[in-house]
């Protein structure tokens, strides 16, 4: 078979596009048709190990050079990647079920993501030497080795750029492992590295599935796994990242809480449903889907958000003006439908939405469902669902809210709403979580990102992005003595 666009049998292993080892296949689905449109090779042991080679042999080049020259083709990448946003964006769209504007959205970051990383290297000393309290020392700060870097589907781009940037300028070479669904824009990156003449082997990319991804974690050429999706993926690669005493660090789910204060304004909070509450169609990790709200306002704040999600847009994601597209897969579908049973069995209320929306026959689509008399023991409230639903629970004094968010197995988002911003940070400092929004949606790259409790491990971005990837060496000298 020759390699298109949406069908592929190689792997990028040492800068070329090689045949896949293994001969399993993934047939890739359109979430929006559920026809089969694509298919990749399902990498095994063997097309991982040729991967982890191909970075093992590229590491003492790639590391002898400057921080300043590494992250010189961290900015050629951004460029080039620039030129291929609408390409890459419909392509991953026609993966993940993304709408294509929120695509192109979510791509057009990422030349940002890669010029951010690269201009870490401007304060990035290898070695410094210093005085000691007897002698003096050079403190080295090395590549950590090979980095296996293994994301998932909602977001796969950026989800890459935060792992093999800073990799990349601290020296390291990487093996990206793409998530089953979303593959095929993985080697439209790959054509990114040839373009700019990143050198063979510091970027590979093996396709597959689970079982793909643990061969990359168990690889003894592997230093360092970077990894994002779910809590039980993340628990399974802790596991064995413990045994080998591999470096590890762990973005994982949310069940974020999203606490709106007494003053909240609604018409300003209004764009905060989508780009907070429900982006990508609440296939979002850092998404606020557990809306705290002050029991006077409990039945106005529902209805208001329940009204705003029922107006937003949703279908077919080729569609520019939909912002709501598809679920993923049938698995997540069937998920979420699973939960809007459980919801209504706990006795929770519908406010809207609450099944597959009117008028399609076709696709893993779900309406955007918001649900009342809800109390925080209930599995809705507890559990990632991973889908356009949003729970609404009362409080009544700002102690309680702050409970309320901390009684969670999670802490990876979070947000406070109100016109009174120093009002809002201080309840933002009481929440137990890696980040927290004041009215703001989104992380920015330039601040570290990433959860406590079963949220994950570690943190990426922001100006200690690199420390993730080096490990310290410290040569120590005493005074000779005479
Ligand atoms: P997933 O954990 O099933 O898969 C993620 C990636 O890990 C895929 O590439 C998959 O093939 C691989 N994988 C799965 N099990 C593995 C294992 N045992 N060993 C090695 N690799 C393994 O997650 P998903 O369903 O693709 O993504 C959704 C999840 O990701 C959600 O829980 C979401 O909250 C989370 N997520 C977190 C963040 C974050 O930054 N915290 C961002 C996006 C998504």
């Amino acid at each position: 078979m020759t390699d298109d666009l949406y069908h592929r049998s190689t792997q990028y292993i040492n800068g070329k596009l090689v045949p896949s080892h293994s001969a399993a296949k993934i047939d890739l689905v359109d979430p929006a048709t559920e026809e089969i449109f694509g298919e990749v090779a399902f990498g095994d042991a063997a097309d991982v190990d040729a991967a982890v080679q191909a970075a093992k042999a590229a590491l003492p080049a790639w590391s002898a050079l400057s921080p300043k020259e590494r992250a010189a083709y961290l900015l050629k990448i951004a460029d080039a990647y620039e030129k291929r946003i609408d390409q890459i964006s419909e392509v991953v769209s026609k993966q993940n079920g993304t709408p294509i504007g929120l695509a192109k959205a979510m791509q057009g970051v990422v030349p940002a993501n890669y010029r951010f990383f690269a201009s870490l290297a401007d304060n990035f000393e290898p070695e410094e030497y210093t005085a000691t309290s007897a002698g003096d020392a050079f403190v080295i700060r090395q590549p950590v080795g090979v980095v296996g870097a293994i994301v998932p589907w909602n977001g796969p781009q950026p989800l890459i750029a935060w792992k093999i940037g800073p990799a990349l300028v601290a020296g390291c070479t990487a093996v990206v492992k793409p998530a089953a669904e979303t593959p095929l824009d993985a080697f439209l990156l790959a054509e990114v590295f040839d373009e700019v003449g990143l050198p063979p082997g510091v970027v590979n990319i093996v396709t597959g599935g689970r079982a793909t991804g643990a061969e990359l974690v168990k690889h003894p050429g592997v230093a360092k796994i970077a990894f994002t999706g779910s809590t039980r993926a993340g628990q399974a690669i802790a596991e064995q990242c413990a045994k080998d005493f591999k470096k590890v660090t762990l973005e994982l789910g949310g069940k974020s809480a999203g606490i709106l204060l007494d003053d909240v304004v609604l018409d300003d909070f209004k764009p905060f449903v989508m780009s907070a509450l429900t982006p990508n169609t609440g296939q979002t990790c850092r998404a606020l889907t557990r809306i705290l709200a002050p029991r006077e306002r409990y039945d106005e704040i529902t209805d208001f958000i329940a009204e705003t999600m029922a107006s937003i847009p949703l279908g077919e994601p080729t569609n520019p003006s939909n912002f709501y597209g598809p679920l993923v897969n049938a698995s997540q579908y069937e998920r979420v439908m699973d939960y809007l049973k459980i919801a209504v069995d706990e006795g929770a209320e519908v406010v809207t939405g609450g099944g597959r929306p009117e008028g399609f026959d076709k696709g893993y689509y779900v309406a955007p469902t918001v649900f009342k008399n809800v109390t925080n023991d209930m599995r809705i409230a507890r559990e990632e669902i991973f889908g356009p639903v949003i729970v609404v629970l009362p409080y009544d004094s700002i102690d309680e809210a702050v409970e309320i968010a901390n009684d969670s197995d999670y802490g990876l988002g979070g947000g406070v709403f109100s016109p009174d911003e120093e009002k809002a940070t201080e309840v933002a400092r009481r929440v137990v979580s890696g980040t927290v929004a004041v009215n703001a949606a989104g992380c920015p790259i330039d601040v570290p990102f990433g959860g406590v409790k079963n949220s994950g491990m570690g943190r990426e971005n922001g100006q200690t992005a690199l420390d993730a990837y080096v490990e310290y060496k410290t040569i120590y000298r005493s005074p000779v003595k005479a």
